[in-house]
């Protein structure tokens, strides 16, 4: 049976993404359980954070804790009116977990048992003003020294829509930053921290984290764990973002029809896809296991809510959504197509994906472990 963790494969990656890999994790890389880490005191986002690293496994490498033993339940706050928290902003929730478990070994189901003993996760609204959020509600020592185990947690949504966290099922309101941001809040979720020494929730809180850049890879490009946006010319390792062929202005703004915001990922990057696999290991559901269309014509699916499968939106380029998204691939199964227009190009400025895929078979990628397309259609 291939391994398809790519713990195990690193790779021609550098010291520099290693390093970020970590930095993101918490754990260092660590013959001693192949694809698994021991723990590092120093240089990661928890030592700056001055907290522990965190997993829902009962130790490094030990799998979903029995209590999950289906995967991690997660409900709505049911005081939490339905006018508010409607079916799309549920299945948003839905969605923004499952492009994470397919990805690494964790899984999460829906439970309409708020009050179960059991809830892994709670989804609430945060209060007026507050940004959407990611909180352990209780975390305990595991059998791995210094690391500890997540048995429950909330996530707390900011639907206010005068705020950029303001509707995780839209891909055109703030360019998608909705999408972003409980995209990001779920890799928390993980136990992944910032790529960069920042956080938002500090009392050191400031408007521009740029200068704070970790190295060049602490970047939205590589990690959707980065507060760094690629454009942002003021950071520190600017001048490694190489915007040849990929624009990472949304449409609109491109167009000056509203104020500038710059794109923001869909999914868990290239280096997260590492870091949440070296907390918890290679995929188990078989979502990504081969045979994937991304983009147009996506037969990717996901859980909803009602448990019936839905097309994942993240990687349907369909009408309604972003057809200009920011995206990682990822698969560790054979025969699949990122799905493109490429024989006509209705209009100048659409159907560009701007993507970078994986695999961690250099074989089953024509370009190689690491590929960044962006498809002009000009
Ligand atoms: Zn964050």
């Amino acid at each position: 049976m291939a391994d398809y963790n790519l713990v195990d494969q690193p790779g021609s990656l550098t010291a520099d993404q290693l390093a970020t890999i970590t930095f993101e994790a918490g754990v260092t890389a660590d013959d001693g359980i192949p694809g698994y880490g021991g723990l590092t005191s120093t240089g990661t986002y928890w030592s700056y954070a001055d907290y522990s690293p965190h997993t829902w496994q009962t130790a490094l490498g030990t799998g979903t804790p029995v209590i999950y033993p289906n995967g991690i339940t997660y409900s709505f706050d049911p005081s939490v009116s339905s006018a508010i928290f409607t079916p799309a902003i549920e299945n948003a929730m839905a969605q923004a977990l499952a492009i994470w478990s397919d990805i690494a070994n964790i899984n999460f189901i829906y439970t309409s048992d708020f009050t179960s003993s059991t809830l892994g996760l709670a989804i609430v609204l945060a209060p007026t003003g507050g940004g959407t959020q990611e909180t352990p509600l209780l975390d305990q020592p595991t059998s791995t020294q210094g690391l500890l185990q997540t048995t429950a947690a909330s996530i707390q949504l900011n639907l206010d829509p005068s705020l950029p966290y303001g509707d995780p099922s839209s891909y055109t309101i703030q360019g998608g930053y909705a999408v972003d941001a409980l995209v990001h809040e779920s890799g928390h979720l993980l136990g992944l921290g910032h790529t960069g020494q920042y956080n938002a929730g500090d009392a050191s809180d400031k408007t521009d984290y740029a200068t704070d850049e970790l190295n060049a890879y602490d970047v939205r490009t590589w990690s959707i764990m980065s507060y760094i946006n690629p454009t942002d010319k003021s950071a520190t390792f600017y001048n490694f973002f190489n915007p040849s062929s990929t624009n990472w202005a949304t449409e609109a703004a491109e167009h000056g029809t509203v104020p500038y915001y710059p794109s923001v990922p869909y999914t868990r990057m290239g280096l997260d896809i590492f870091a949440a696999q070296r907390l918890y290991g290679a995929p188990t559901n078989g979502v990504l296991s081969g045979g994937q269309t991304f983009g147009f014509n996506s037969n990717i699916m996901y859980t909803a809510i009602d448990g019936s499968q839905q097309l994942l939106s993240m990687y349907d380029f369909a009408p309604g959504y972003d057809n200009e998204p920011v995206v990682t691939l990822y698969d560790y199964g054979p025969d699949n197509t990122l799905a493109a227009p490429t024989a006509t190009c209705p209009s100048a400025r659409r159907h560009r994906p701007r993507s970078s895929g994986m695999s961690p078979s250099p074989n089953r990628m024509t370009t190689g472990l690491w590929r960044a397309t962006g498809r002009n259609c000009r």
